[in-house]
């Protein structure tokens, strides 16, 4: 899936704004001044944050010829397995819950990103391997860089979303 719906995802699904807010939302609040809405964003963002723009911007800030995604190897790709784990998000956000229970939701869009890229990824170097490092077991998805159908599809769907949700709330606040 792309770097701007994991992303939006990730606020749509975690964050008060979105479904996470219930028929309530953000309770009048605007929201950018909604907190869940930056954390959720943040936590749908981070596996690929941590992973891939550090090595980029290295990549391409030390001009770099060739292709970025190529030439990931290494440590890069064993960091990129490390945050694409749900293992280890599930671990974190259940870490949270007892810690900072107010960021739970919110970092529920960690795992979210991962079962995206799950099912939107392919057998090679960027699968995701969801049970890393117990295991290198992973899912055969659909390619979604390949496959122009499938990223209308997740982009129409998070467009239906918001139309459900909001003729949802207006029918809740007229009653
Ligand atoms: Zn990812």
């Amino acid at each position: 899936m792309d770097i701007l719906a994991h992303g939006l995802y990730g606020v749509t699904v975690c964050s008060r704004m979105g479904l996470a807010g219930g028929r309530e939302g953000t309770r009048g609040r605007r929201w950018w001044r909604e907190p869940s809405v930056w954390w959720a964003l943040f936590f749908g963002l981070l596996p690929d944050m941590a992973s891939m723009w550090i090595p980029y911007f290295l990549h391409k800030g030390l001009g770099a010829e060739g292709n970025f995604f190529r030439y990931f190897d290494g440590g890069w790709l064993t960091v990129y397995r490390v945050v694409h784990s749900l293992v280890i998000a599930l671990a974190f956000s259940a870490a949270l819950f007892f810690w900072r229970r107010k960021l739970f939701v919110a970092s529920l869009a960690w795992p979210l990103h991962i079962v995206s890229d799950a099912i939107s990824h392919v057998e090679g170097k960027f699968q995701t391997l969801i049970l890393f490092p117990l295991s290198d077991w992973g899912i055969h998805g659909i390619a979604w860089w390949r496959h122009r159908w499938f990223v209308w599809a997740y982009w129409a769907a998070l467009v239906a979303i918001w139309a459900g949700l909001h003729i949802w709330r207006r029918r809740n606040a007229l009653e």
